[in-house]
């Protein structure tokens, strides 16, 4: 027997019994949340839309006449994109969904999933558009919140908890993206590294809350010369400070080297315990480089390092640079 003609009969057999009054299923269309539609592909005009389109976004039923009826409600921002990928996909013969956003009667917008399935006549020609609409406002809501949080984490992640500064591992990040970028396009880099006078004894004697409140002044003071856009400023290590200063000549880098300093000292933070100064300081090294071809940032950090040092060994609250003006 041929095995399609069996299939075929079964069907021819059950269908009687199966038969289903047209009614039940315009009850079942227009009872689920889903919005059924069809088009005539001939004359682009709607052969049906299901009443729930009107709760929904405020056009009646009666009021959804053409394509063009459809175009135009959806916004602007969508619209076109949307419309041509519909009507590519439809001529392609191709089944295909799309999301937009649908204008409502009263000026607002609803998401909108459209599932679009593409029928064919006996001929093989594009005989008609059906589809459903579905609702997928909630969907794109928890979508956006779920990227406004995936942001908000990200940009925790860069950040020092106590200072609000970037951390250190943005500023490593940062350093090789810069170090790349300076290395290609043959710019100067330049890197200030600051790290506070007797730290040990202030939190010895004033206590490690009013350590921690220190800290955060010294980088709200800091953040506010390290202001281009790209600039960074990052807490490198306890209560050591750097400012990564892209496209930076050793010059422009040695002014602001002794603002940081000046600005540290001129907060006026009483230091009872210190030998350099009355006041909290900072010691300062501050170098620049344009980066040689196949070289790392390791070696040019080490040297800014040992500038600190230096301005350490020579007596604190001063910078040490390679610049002599
Ligand atoms: P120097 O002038 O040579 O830099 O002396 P110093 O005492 O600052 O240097 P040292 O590295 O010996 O001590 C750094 C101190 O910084 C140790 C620690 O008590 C303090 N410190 C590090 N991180 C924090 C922090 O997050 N909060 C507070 N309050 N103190 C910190
Ligand atoms: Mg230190
Ligand atoms: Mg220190």
């Amino acid at each position: 027997m041929n095995p399609t003609m069996a299939v075929n009969d079964q069907v021819t057999d059950a269908a009687p019994g199966m038969e289903v009054d047209p009614a039940v299923y315009k009850t079942l269309l227009e009872s689920t949340l889903a919005i059924p539609w069809k088009i005539d592909w001939a004359t682009m005009r709607f052969a049906y839309i299901g009443p729930q389109i009107e709760p929904l976004l405020g056009w009646s039923q009666d009021s959804w006449l053409s394509v063009d009826d459809w175009a135009s409600r959806i916004h602007p921002d969508d619209r076109d994109h949307v419309v041509n990928f519909c009507v590519s996909q439809s001529v392609a013969g191709k089944d295909h969904e799309a999301d937009y956003r649908a204008l409502t009667k009263d000026d607002g917008y609803v998401w909108i999933r459209d599932v679009v399935h593409v029928v064919r006549g006996d001929d093989g020609e594009v005989d008609s558009l059906v589809g459903f609409m579905f609702d997928i406002s909630e969907r794109k809501r928890i979508e956006h919140e779920l990227m406004k949080m995936q942001k908000k984490l990200e940009a925790l992640s860069f950040e020092d908890g106590l200072t609000g500064t970037s951390n250190r591992r943005h500023y490593d990040e940062r350093l090789q993206a810069e170090w790349k970028a300076a290395q290609t396009g043959q710019h100067p880099l330049s890197l200030i590294l600051l790290d506070i006078d007797h730290f040990k004894d202030y939190n010895d004697f004033y206590g490690h809350i009013q350590g921690d409140e220190c800290l955060v002044r010294i980088a709200g003071a800091l953040k506010e010369i390290g202001i281009r856009s790209r600039d960074i400023v990052a807490r490198y290590g306890g209560e050591e400070f750097v400012l990564l200063l892209p496209e930076t000549s050793e010059a422009a880098a040695a002014v602001l080297a002794e603002r940081c300093r000046a600005a540290i000292e001129g907060l006026h933070i009483r230091h009872e315990r210190s030998s350099c100064s009355a006041f909290v300081t900072a010691s300062v090294g501050v170098g620049t480089v344009i980066p040689p071809f196949e070289s790392d940032a390791l070696h040019f950090c080490d040297a800014v390092d040992k500038l600190l040092y230096a301005a350490k060994q020579a007596g604190r609250n001063q910078v040490r640079s390679t610049f002599s003006a």
